[in-house]
C-alpha cells in the first residue's frame, strides 16, 4: 500500500483501509501544516467513528491535573504515539523507536494531529493497528503554561506515570519534527524499557494478546512485541 504518501483528500479513505497516512510526514500539504497546530478538526476528519473502535472526541474536561499516555502502536510501521494533554485535546507525536531513559538518547518525535482526551483511555485494535497503552499525569516545570511552551517549542515537564518519571523535555528542530529527552535525574537508567517492559500498563497485554483478544492480527502484532524465542532460549540454558 503506497498509502503514507497518499494525497491529502485522499488520509481518511485510506485510514479506514488500515493506513496512519499521517505517519511518515512526507508530501504534507500547507493546509495540513496549519491544522496540526490546534484542534480536532484533523482528527475528525481522518476517521469514520462509525467504523473505527478510537473514540469521537466528545466534550473537553479540565482535569486539575494533566494526563499524558504513551501507546504502543503496531501500524505499517510500529512506534510509540507520546501524547501530552494540553488544554482540551492532546498534542501528539508519534516516537518511532519509543521513550528512552537514557538522557544520552535524544529520540526523534514527529508531531502528528492533536488528538481527544478520550484517546487516553483506548486500547484495542484498528484497521491494521493494534494500540496498548498506559497513562499517567504531568506537571510542567515550575508551573509554565504549557500551551505557551508548545508554540515556543520547548517544553519541560516531569512524568509521573508507572514506568516514565522524572524530568523530560520536548524540544522542537523542524516543522514537525521534535526531539523527546531524559533529563539527568534518579530514573535515568540504560536499559531499553521498550524491551524490557513492553505490556501494557492498563491491562499487563503484549501487543500479540491485544490482537488475539479484540479480532486483530496476531501474527503481524507479535513482530512487534520483543522476541519471545529469544527470551525462552536463553532461559533454557
Ligand atoms: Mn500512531
Amino acid at each position: 500500500m503506497a498509502t503514507q504518501s497518499a494525497p491529502n483528500g485522499e488520509c481518511a479513505a485510506s485510514f479506514r483501509k488500515g493506513a496512519l497516512c499521517f505517519l511518515g510526514g512526507e508530501r504534507i500539504s500547507a493546509t495540513k501544516k496549519r491544522t496540526l497546530r490546534g484542534g480536532l478538526a484533523e482528527y475528525k476528519r481522518k476517521r469514520d467513528f462509525a467504523r473505527t473502535p478510537e473514540p469521537a472526541p466528545r466534550r473537553a474536561s479540565s482535569a486539575t491535573r494533566r494526563s499524558f499516555v504513551v501507546q504502543k502502536h503496531r501500524a505499517t510501521a510500529l512506534h510509540y504515539d507520546f501524547r501530552l494533554e494540553i488544554g482540551d485535546a492532546m498534542p501528539s507525536w508519534a516516537v518511532p523507536k519509543g521513550p528512552s531513559l537514557d538522557p544520552s538518547q535524544k529520540r526523534l518525535a514527529m508531531q502528528v494531529e492533536d488528538h481527544p482526551l478520550e484517546y487516553a483511555g483506548f486500547e484495542g485494535v484498528i484497521p491494521e493497528g493494534e494500540y496498548g497503552g498506559g497513562t499517567g499525569t504531568y506537571e510542567t516545570i515550575d508551573d509554565v503554561d504549557p500551551a505557551v511552551a508548545l508554540r515556543k517549542g520547548e517544553l519541560r515537564f516531569t512524568l509521573d506515570g508507572r514506568k516514565l518519571k522524572g524530568r523530560w523535555t520536548l524540544v522542537r528542530t523542524g516543522p514537525r519534527k521534535w526531539l523527546l529527552i531524559k533529563g539527568r535525574d534518579t530514573y535515568a537508567r540504560t536499559t531499553d524499557i521498550t524491551l524490557t517492559r513492553p505490556r501494557s500498563v492498563r491491562t499487563k497485554r503484549l501487543l500479540a494478546d491485544i490482537a488475539r483478544d479484540e479480532g486483530g492480527n496476531v501474527d503481524k502484532a507479535a513482530t512487534g512485541d520483543p522476541a519471545p524465542r529469544k527470551v525462552a532460549a536463553s532461559a533454557k540454558r
